[in-house]
C-alpha cells in the first residue's frame, strides 16, 4: 500500500511531522510526503500555471514544493512519483476545517486534487491552533487508515473525507461521528492599517462564528468531543432547483 502526504501548512509543520510519524510504521506500507514549502493555507484548489515549480529535497526525506497543496499532489500524481497511491491524505492543519471552511481549505484542497484524479483521499484537521495533542490527532488517522484498508474501501470506487479532531489526548477522544458539515456566519470584517508609505492596508479577517452548528454537524459533534467525519463531493449543481431554473430559462425564452 502506498501512500501520498501532503498539507497546507508546509512540510515543517508538526501535523504533517505527525501524519508521517503515526503512519510510516503500519506493516506493508510506503509513505512519502510532497508539501508545500511555505504555508498556504486558504489555497483551497489554487494551481500554479504562471511560474514553474520547483521540488526539493528536505533531510529528512520530505520532498518541498515551491507551490500550492493542490500543485504538490497535482505534480506528484502527474509525473513526479512515477507511480499511483493508493491512498493520499492532508494534514494535520493547524486549525479546524469545518463547514464553509472547506471551500477555502488548502489541506481539503490537495486531498480534493487525488480525488479528482481518482484515488481516494483524507484530509485531517485538528480542531484548535497550536499543535496541542497532534500526536493523538496522528493515532486517529492511522486507525482510520488501517480501517479503510481492513475493509477494502480502497479498491471501490474513489472517495472524499473531512476529518476533524480535537485537541485531546487520545484516550479522550469521543467516537467519530459521520456529520454534514455546518455553517459559519459570513467572516468578520477586513482590518485595515496603515503602511509605512501611507497607503492602506488590508487584512483578511478571522471566520465567522458558526451559525448552523446543530445536531448532526461537525461543529456539534466536535464541540462534544468526538472526532467528525464528512462524506464530501464536488458537484456544485444546485441539484434541487434545477426544474425551478429550467422554468424560469423556458418563460424567458418564450
Ligand atoms: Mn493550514
Amino acid at each position: 500500500m502506498k501512500i501520498l502526504i501532503s498539507n497546507d501548512d508546509g512540510f515543517q509543520a508538526p501535523g504533517i511531522v505527525a501524519l508521517y510519524d503515526a503512519l510510516k510504521d503500519l506493516p506493508d506500507v510506503e509513505v512519502e510526503v510532497v508539501a508545500p514549502e511555505h504555508n498556504n493555507s486558504a489555497k483551497s484548489n489554487a494551481l500554479t500555471l504562471a511560474a514553474p515549480l520547483y521540488v526539493h529535497l528536505a533531510h529528512n526525506g520530505f520532498r518541498y514544493v515551491t507551490g500550492t497543496p493542490a500543485d504538490c499532489v497535482h505534480i506528484a500524481l502527474k509525473g513526479l512519483l512515477g507511480y499511483r497511491p493508493d491512498l493520499v491524505v492532508s494534514g494535520i492543519n493547524n486549525g479546524a476545517n469545518m463547514g464553509d471552511d472547506t471551500i477555502y481549505s488548502g489541506t481539503v484542497g490537495a486531498a480534493m486534487e487525488a480525488y479528482l484524479f481518482g484515488i481516494p483521499a483524507i484530509a485531517f484537521s485538528q480542531i484548535e491552533k497550536g499543535w496541542a495533542h497532534v500526536d493523538a490527532a496522528g493515532q486517529v488517522a492511522r486507525r482510520l487508515v488501517e480501517q479503510v484498508r481492513r475493509e477494502r474501501m480502497l479498491e471501490g470506487a474513489p472517495w472524499l473525507l473531512n476529518v476533524n479532531v480535537p485537541n485531546r489526548p487520545f484516550d479522550e477522544l469521543k467516537p467519530v461521528r459521520v456529520c454534514r458539515l455546518g455553517r459559519r456566519h459570513a467572516a468578520e470584517k477586513v482590518i485595515t492599517q496603515d503602511s509605512p508609505r501611507g497607503e492602506t492596508m488590508y487584512w483578511i479577517a478571522g471566520a465567522g462564528g458558526a451559525k448552523d452548528s446543530g445536531e448532526g454537524t461537525d461543529f456539534h459533534a466536535t464541540a462534544a468531543g468526538h472526532v467528525s467525519l464528512t462524506p464530501l463531493q464536488i458537484d456544485l449543481t444546485d441539484h434541487a432547483n434545477l426544474v425551478h431554473w429550467r422554468d424560469s430559462v423556458a418563460r424567458l425564452a418564450g
